[in-house]
């Protein structure tokens, strides 16, 4: 009897343990179903480091050259969407110094690049033919890639293209993407401008300029600068065939209302004494110009602006002639706009990340 009721402490103490051991099979096997998951997602060391290398090396290269051919932007194939499988994009923008917050034509050295640059130009025509240019061209389709701008200065919209690798925050797959962060200059549409009328710089301290015809004429108010208020004016001839590609504008940084700047527009054969307060940011110059270019292919005009001395550093305005196609775009785009003229801080970002 004794020996029975042992063995049944046996029996229960067996299947007790068999059911341990069950219940431990499954334990296990649902952690090692849980490391696979995640060795699926996550790259080995090896992947990683040869994507950052490749993210790295990329984002290098992009900044720092202005890619291949030379002036590959302009191949009209770009704007119908034909890719040369010979370009090779790049954004750094060529043969130009920055001084002011503009780029000036750099003559002197013909192959220099600036290093750190995006020439915006450039970046749109990725943007339109990203697939080709950067995932086949240059990446091979090797990698999925997503490039970004995010200007420091919060009145320019960021511009993002490529790969949507979805949201930073609800990403489960953060690990695959490598991400490089940039702070580049971007030349924006500061190319289009064909004077920036606070380029103190120019004058020296004492903002003198010399050239106004105002100063000439004794029939004509002196342009003296005085206590209070200083001149500057400048001439400029205006072709009556380049209205017809060209759209001018005079465009003012906001901060300009509150200067009491006024400007007097005129031709050399329409002389003015016609005060105008810049008290609006866009104001079209075409209109104006054609008044003198009935008969006549060209003409010399002046535009005089008296600032209060005081006020300089808010006088922000600029004179601008943007491509006929382009101006209907930019303007429903919000983009005619002082900010939009000047070359700007803006940080780059590229994601890359295997396919
Ligand atoms: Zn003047």
């Amino acid at each position: 009897m004794k020996d029975l009721i042992k063995d049944q402490y046996g029996l229960l103490y067996s299947s007790e343990l068999l059911l341990s051991i069950i219940v431990l099979i499954f334990i296990i096997a649902i952690i090692a179903n849980l490391n696979d998951g995640i060795n699926e997602k996550m790259l080995s060391e090896e992947e990683l480091s040869s994507l950052e290398s490749i993210a790295i090396k990329s984002s290098d290269y992009l900044l720092n050259n202005p890619g291949n051919p030379e002036n590959w932007e302009e191949d009209d194939g770009l704007d119908n969407g034909i890719v040369s499988k010979n370009i090779i994009p790049g954004l750094a923008i060529k043969n130009k110094n920055v001084e002011n917050g503009e780029f000036f034509d750099e003559s002197a050295s013909d192959e220099m690049i600036m290093s750190n640059t995006i020439s915006y130009n450039k970046l749109m025509k990725i943007k339109n033919n990203y697939d080709s240019l950067v995932d086949e061209n240059l990446f091979n389709n090797s990698v999925h890639s997503s490039m970004a701008i995010y200007p420091l200065n919060s009145e320019i919209r960021p511009i993002e293209m490529g790969y949507d690798f979805g949201n930073e925050d609800d990403n489960v797959n953060d690990n695959d993407i490598v991400t490089v962060n940039r702070t580049v200059k971007c030349d924006f549409y500061s190319n289009f401008v064909v004077y920036d009328f606070n380029d103190f710089e120019l004058f020296g301290e004492s903002f003198e300029d010399g050239l106004c015809n105002h100063d000439s004429n004794p029939n004509l108010t002196n342009h003296v600068n005085n206590d209070e208020s200083i001149w500057l004016c400048k001439n400029f001839r205006v072709y009556k065939k380049s209205l017809n590609d060209y759209n001018y504008y005079l465009i003012s940084d906001e901060s300009v209302k509150n200067t009491g700047t006024y400007c007097i527009l005129e031709s050399l054969n329409r002389t003015s004494e016609n005060k105008k307060i810049l008290n609006q940011e866009v104001i079209e110059l075409n209109p104006f110009f054609l008044e003198d270019l009935e008969n006549s292919s060209g003409e010399i005009y002046s535009i005089h602006f008296n600032v209060d001395k005081n006020r300089v550093n808010d006088f922000k305005t600029v004179l601008v002639a943007i491509p006929n196609n382009m101006s209907d775009v930019l303007i429903s785009n919000g983009e005619l706009n002082y900010d939009y003229f000047r070359v700007q801080d803006v940080t780059f970002i590229l994601k890359v990340g295997y396919e």
